[in-house]
C-alpha cells in the first residue's frame, strides 16, 4: 500500500468514527439514562481508538467528571454566564465550564 493510500484510509476511518459517534449520541438522546451513559462510554472509546477528539458539541452532552450523559432538565442544569456555559451535573454534583465562543477568545 502506498503512503498516499494509507493517508486516505486513515482519513476515511476517522470520518466513519465521527459518524458513528454522532449516531451514538443521537441514540443516547432518546435512550434511558443507563443506556445513554453506555453510549457515551462507547463513543469515548471509539474516539480514542480512531485518535480523534470529541468536538465541543459532543463534549456538551456528557459530564467530564462522571461520564454520564447530560439531558437538560433531567440529569443536569445548564446555564450561561459571562459567555460561559455552566453545566451542573446532578449525578456527581460537579460543575463543568465551557466557553461559548472559544474561537473569538483564542484570537486575542
Ligand atoms: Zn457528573
Amino acid at each position: 500500500m502506498s503512503v498516499k493510500q494509507k493517508i486516505i484510509e486513515k482519513h476515511e476511518r476517522k470520518k466513519i468514527a465521527i459518524e458513528e459517534i454522532a449516531e451514538l449520541f443521537k441514540k443516547a438522546e432518546n435512550a434511558s439514562q443507563v443506556m445513554a451513559d453506555r453510549c457515551v462510554l462507547k463513543a469515548q472509546k471509539m474516539a480514542q481508538r480512531a485518535n480523534i477528539r470529541l468536538t465541543r458539541e459532543f463534549k456538551r452532552k456528557y459530564c467530564k467528571h462522571c461520564n454520564s450523559h447530560i439531558k437538560t432538565g433531567t440529569s443536569a442544569r445548564i446555564r450561561t454566564r459571562n459567555g460561559m456555559l455552566i453545566i451542573y451535573c446532578y449525578k456527581c454534583k460537579k460543575f463543568t465550564k465551557q466557553a461559548l465562543k472559544e474561537k473569538l477568545q483564542n484570537k486575542r
